[in-house]
């Protein structure tokens, strides 16, 4: 018996007033149906949105340190249902269980970061240029935020936007990606036993061109944060512009490892094939260039073909099991329509390249871990994010060369540079054009308190974790008291007056 879900709207769960459904089905076997959940429409839009901007007059009254104190309780939540958590997220998304786990992880370490900053959410208080007068500032709770999130970190990445939101008094509708609506549902459910009020945490199902649209350019909804593909973006970034909406954006990648001649090679193997493979290539820091110094190209190369040609292939729930599936049938078809664009640019195929056999993976969405050596700077295969798991290989003489091949691209989330050489790995911070820099590690690995994104095309200057993202879900506000009883004037150049 197939189970339908709701939208979770002022605390209550709502059928979508559209009355249609999407099937959720688990990649690495899709004769597995999860559940049925909503394709909403605008009417369930407008009726959440409602929902948070009634709560969110008396949420914007609870204490800080109080909201904080609801989260802690959630984080607890997410410890007790860890397991659970994992199983099902790799049910529905494929990657496998050690990563959804560490997925539900930063999802915790987010709740804890965010509860301690109830008791922080700093303001200042400065000198007056004035003679009895107190000058200081303080942060403000916006309104409604709408979070639409992409399907490759199904708990972390929500967790990201709607904590820090919450923590800093704003209330939510969140619209998950329609690929991974499953975790979604249980981390909002997880969210109302917590003890959430009604209409603080709201969800809506859906696609992305109908409910995200509508939650994006709905005009009570000053704030919105996306996390997805760069074009979704651009489209995001123009109804928000148009709007005066606060946004964040956080995009693609084609984030590039350096391996120079005098690396830990085996650290540097280990490393690329985790970034490269891990998660099937899907992370927006995935490692879908290696820059290889030509003294190591050759050996290198064939010990990494070696091994990658080895990762054992399967459902994520199954112990042995290294990669998974890719998300659905449309990214399986873009990355075989990428094997045909090295193909046509004359890359050296090295291994994989095509859909398994086994039975392991007959029925899913699985593609052979893929490299290609002899990769020209400024190629397609070098330039655009493929979102899978396929690597480039590009043969560099130097560190410059390097520096250049890596800030070629239109992204800039991440790199990496494998080198024994301080020198080296200073510069490489320093002229690497990326938010973040891996010294001797690979491109992915954030960690929750910490700022996370992008430059150029991945981003558009706001960040996500750490200190700087509740600058973004919150407003400045500053207050001045004048208790001298005489009228001073500010901006008035009156210094002799005192
Ligand atoms: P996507 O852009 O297809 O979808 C992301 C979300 O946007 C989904 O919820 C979708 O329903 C919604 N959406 C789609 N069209 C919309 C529209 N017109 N209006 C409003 N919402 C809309 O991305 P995806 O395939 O889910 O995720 C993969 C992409 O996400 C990759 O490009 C990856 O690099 C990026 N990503 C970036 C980061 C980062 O932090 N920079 C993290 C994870 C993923």
């Amino acid at each position: 018996m197939t189970t339908t879900y709701k939208n979770l709207i002022g605390g209550e769960w709502l059928a979508p007033s559209t009355r249609r459904y999407l099937e959720n089905r688990n990649p690495a076997d899709t004769r597995d149906l999860i559940g049925r959940f909503p394709d909403s429409g605008p009417a369930d839009v407008e009726r959440a949105v409602r929902a948070a901007r009634r709560a969110f007059e008396q949420w914007r009254l609870v204490p800080a340190p109080a909201r904080g104190d609801l989260l802690r309780r959630l984080g607890e939540l997410l410890v007790e249902n860890k397991e659970a958590l994992a199983e099902g997220m790799t049910r529905e998304m494929g990657k496998v269980l050690t990563e959804t786990r560490g997925d539900v992880q930063e999802g915790i370490d987010t709740a804890w970061y965010a509860a301690s900053e109830g008791r922080r959410l700093f303001g200042r208080t400065v000198p007056s240029e004035l003679r009895a007068k107190w000058a200081m500032s303080w942060r403000r709770p916006i309104g409604v935020c709408g979070l639409v999130t992409p399907f490759n970190f199904p708990l972390a990445i929500p967790t990201w936007k709607m904590f820090p939101a919450l923590v800093c008094g704003n209330t939510v509708v969140l619209k998950p990606s329609e690929d991974v609506p499953h975790t979604a549902h249980r981390l909002v459910e997880l969210a109302l036993e917590a003890g959430f009020p009604a209409g603080v945490i709201n969800l809506v199902h859906g696609r992305g061109e109908t409910a995200g649209k509508a939650l994006v350019e709905h005009p009570l909804v000053p704030v919105i944060s996306f996390t997805g593909s760069t074009s979704t973006g651009s489209l995001i970034g123009e109804s928000c512009g148009r709007m005066h909406k606060r946004l964040s954006l956080e995009m693609g990648g084609k984030n590039a490892m350096i391996v120079m001649d005098d690396a830990d090679l085996d650290l540097a193997l280990e490393g690329v094939l985790w970034g490269a493979f891990g998660t099937t290539g899907q992370r927006c820091t995935a490692t879908s260039r290696l820059l290889l110094h030509r003294k190591v190209h050759d050996r290198f190369l064939g010990r990494l073909a070696a091994r990658a040609a080895r990762l054992q292939l399967g459902d994520g729930r199954k112990p042995d099991t290294e990669v998974g599936p890719l998300i659905h049938q449309e990214s399986l078809a873009k990355v075989a329509s990428y094997i045909e664009v090295g193909r046509r640019e004359k890359a050296e195929l090295v291994t994989g390249g095509r859909r398994p056999k086994g039975a392991a993976c007959a029925h899913g969405w699985f593609h052979e871990p893929t490299i290609f050596a002899g990769v020209k700077p400024g190629s397609r295969l070098e330039q655009e994010e493929i979102f899978g798991p396929v690597l480039s290989v590009v043969r560099i003489d130097s560190l410059d060369d390097a520096i250049r091949i890596n800030n070629g691209v239109r992204y800039g989330l991440s790199s990496s540079l494998y080198t024994r050489d301080v020198h080296a790995a200073f510069r490489a911070m320093q002229d690497l054009d990326n938010g973040i820099t891996y010294i001797n590690a690979p491109t992915i690995g954030a960690e929750a308190h910490l700022p996370f994104g992008g430059v150029k095309q991945t981003g558009n200057g706001h960040r996500e974790g750490g200190w700087e993202v509740y600058e973004f879900y919150s407003e400045t506000k500053v207050g001045y008291v004048d208790y001298s009883g005489t009228l001073q004037r500010a901006q008035i150049d009156n210094y002799d007056e005192g």
